[in-house]
């Protein structure tokens, strides 16, 4: 296979990070820009050697000039926290990074893919959720910088490639989890396992039967390689996820259960707009990708739990 040229925006981030070294490996020549502001050198640390390997610490919403034949877009905040830290820069992020990266990918002939989000279907009234679904998005609450954010982004992936014939590539990917999540990234999986190390309490919001799907972020990086090399005029928006389905409740009995910590549970009010119930129909990645999550919660829970005990 050819050496490609790639861009990763996003690439010193949780998932970012699995994606260059899974680039690298397969042998490509790989530049990750990155801001830093929920990325971390650390992530990437072990790939700076490589001379295949490019770091740039740069915001996307600076004019983006690096030549590529191939650009995955996963700039953006991803954590509640984080991404409600700043929402009018969340919304930047995700609409002039996308207008930036898109720029870049016409320029330069490239493949662009879009690490868009099952955020875009909002708090579902469809359950599963297929990609034919089009969401239930409050436009002005607490969570719509990201989710209409990366809708916008969407917009432009799709406008871009009608009207110049940009080669795009659509992902939505649903709740992912896995070694290099900060420790203080807040999202449910590091949360727990965090807490349940320290034997803190384990911080539920709302009465925890809202449902989250949990895909081990090896999975993940599979179905993104899988998504760019996708036969030409395959655009997507394809779902990645894995459709096993938990309640919060049961993640914290099995975070407990696997460290056997002393935690107990300690309630807190659920935020505004938080959904209920996801889980994601992924029968369009398994006919277009052959794709589909092989590792189950407890496996990768482990595999979560012996990188955070080294860095807790
Ligand atoms: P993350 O926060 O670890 O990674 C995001 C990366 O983007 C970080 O390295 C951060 O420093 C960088 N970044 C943020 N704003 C930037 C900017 N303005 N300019 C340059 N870099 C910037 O989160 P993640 O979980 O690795 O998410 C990666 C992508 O996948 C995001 O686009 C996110 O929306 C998407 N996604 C993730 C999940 C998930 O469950 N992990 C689910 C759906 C979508
Ligand atoms: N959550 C929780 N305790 C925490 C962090 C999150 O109960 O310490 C809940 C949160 O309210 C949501 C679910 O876990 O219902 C998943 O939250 P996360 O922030 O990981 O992802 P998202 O809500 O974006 O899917």
């Amino acid at each position: 296979m050819k050496r490609q040229r790639v861009l990763v925006t996003g690439g010193a981030g949780f998932i970012g990070s699995h994606l260059c070294e899974k680039l690298l490996d397969m042998g490509n020549d790989v530049v990750c820009m990155d801001n830093l502001f929920t990325g971390q050198k650390d992530n990437i640390r072990h790939l700076m050697e490589n001379p295949y390997f490019e770091f740039i610490r740069q915001d996307v919403l600076e004019d983006v000039y690096v030549e590529c034949d191939q650009i995955y877009n996963l700039a953006c905040p991803a954590s509640p926290v984080y991404y409600q830290y700043d929402p009018i820069k969340t919304g930047k992020t995700s609409v002039i990074g996308a207008l930036h990266t898109l720029g870049l990918a016409k320029r330069c002939h490239a493949r662009i893919l879009q690490a868009s989000t099952s955020e875009v279907y909002g708090d579902p009234e469809i359950h599963p959720q297929p990609e034919t679904y089009r969401g239930c998005v409050n436009p002005n609450g607490i969570r719509s910088c990201y989710d209409e954010g990366k809708r916008m982004a969407e917009t432009l992936f799709f406008d871009y490639h009608r009207q110049h014939g940009v080669d795009i590539k659509v992902i939505r990917i649903f709740n992912t989890y896995g070694p290099r999540m900060r420790c203080d990234d807040g999202r449910v999986v590091s949360n727990f396992i965090v807490q349940a190390l320290k034997n803190e309490d384990i911080t539920i919001y709302g009465d925890g039967k809202q449902t989250r799907s949990f895909c081990y972020v090896d999975d993940l990086i599979e179905g993104i390689i899988a998504m760019m090399s996708s036969r030409e005029g395959f655009t997507g928006p394809v779902n990645l996820g894995n459709p096993e389905e938990f309640t919060m409740l049961e993640l914290a009995d099995c975070i407990i259960r696997l460290t056997g910590s002393k935690s107990n549970i300690r309630y807190l009010p659920l935020p505004q707009d938080d959904p209920i119930q996801r889980k994601p129909d992924i029968r369009l990645a398994q006919k277009e990708l052959g794709w589909k999550p092989t590792v189950k919660l407890e496996a990768g829970l482990k595999k979560t739990m012996d990188y955070f005990k080294e860095i807790v």
